[in-house]
């Protein structure tokens, strides 16, 4: 029997919460060396409804990185500036099967990065944002978080200096990107402005809003301003459904059945359009690099209240 969602979902976060606390399976990613010091007894859940009313339980204003997180949106800011052809000239949207960091995820023919919720994808994104400077370019991603959250937006720059030093992986990517003319410019300016915005500290309060307003199609459930276009809100799910989760979006869909969006510092968001957005954080994560609790507690609500989008039930 599905449960009526409001009603019961303060106490059931609650019990999830209380339930997975112990759980400390996974590691801290280490790969960005800052990122490897959280602490991994931090755990968040919070959830924000289309109305605007917010459940919450644990370390929900701790701040922390908002890593992979960043990428539908950034998408969704180049989308509105340049619209659909000119997005799939550049960037395919076509799931992987494959890591976030995958090397080789360039199509055959035309080199377009299959999807921007990869790393190769999403570095060409944050390519297409412009400027005289990475400051100049950082402004508009600044402004657009903050539109999202609610309240101005801060980089980390401990964990931009410590990314940007150890990122070799993602250089190759950029300058195999260059190469096929996939990303034009200073390929050192676009990767910054990459880092930069995984870089953006934000809280789980934060991220439950983030995935609220596309759950509204566009409009902040809490300030009611109107952020993006309810279609580049659809065209981000989408996305966030089919290569969201990366090389686990198939058991994603089949067990979850939501859109959503990891990063390695734990964050998760999922989304259940027109109800609510869900947040958890927890930088303990799993080798597909997605918070442990969060996959746990995501699987077991959408369980729970049968939240799939293909359920009939709502
Ligand atoms: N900044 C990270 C990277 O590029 C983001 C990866 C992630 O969160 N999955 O490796």
């Amino acid at each position: 029997m599905k449960e009526s969602i409001q009603d019961s979902i303060q106490s059931t976060i609650n019990e999830l919460y209380q339930k997975y606390l112990p759980c400390l399976e996974g590691y801290t990613a280490n790969y960005i060396p800052e990122l490897a010091h959280a602490d991994p007894h931090e755990f968040a859940i919070a959830i924000a409804m289309v109305d605007g009313s917010v459940f919450h339980i644990g370390s929900e204003l701790k701040n922390f990185t908002l890593q992979s997180v960043s990428k539908p949106f950034v998408y969704g800011l180049a989308l509105e500036a340049f619209g659909r052809p000119y997005m799939l000239s550049k960037v395919g949207v076509e799931p992987t099967g494959d890591a976030f960091n995958s090397i080789i995820e360039l199509e055959k023919q035309s080199h377009r990065p299959y999807n921007p919720m990869i790393n190769s994808g999403a570095i060409a994104v944050s390519s297409m944002i412009k400027g005289k400077n990475t400051a100049e370019r950082l402004d508009p991603i600044l402004k657009l978080f903050e539109n999202y959250v609610g309240h101005s937006v801060n980089i980390d720059d401990n964990v931009f200096q410590s990314e940007k030093k150890t990122a070799h992986r993602n250089r190759a990517i950029a300058n195999l990107l260059k190469h096929f003319q996939i990303i034009d410019g200073d390929i050192e300016e676009s990767l910054d402005l990459y880092f930069k915005q995984c870089s953006l500290l934000v809280n789980t309060l934060d991220l439950s809003f983030l995935a609220a307003t596309l759950a509204n199609g566009g409009i902040q459930p809490k300030t009611k301003k109107k952020v993006l276009n309810p279609e580049s809100a659809r065209d981000m799910l989408s996305l966030m459904f089919s290569c969201g989760m990366y090389d686990s979006a198939g058991e994603w869909a089949y067990s979850v059945g939501l859109p959503a969006k990891s990063g390695v510092s734990g964050g998760l968001i999922a989304v259940v359009p027109g109800k609510m957005g869900i947040a958890v954080y927890s930088p303990l994560i799993d080798e597909r690099g997605h918070s442990v609790r969060g996959v746990k507690v995501l699987k077991e609500l959408a369980h729970r209240y049968d939240l799939s989008v293909f359920s009939n039930s709502h």
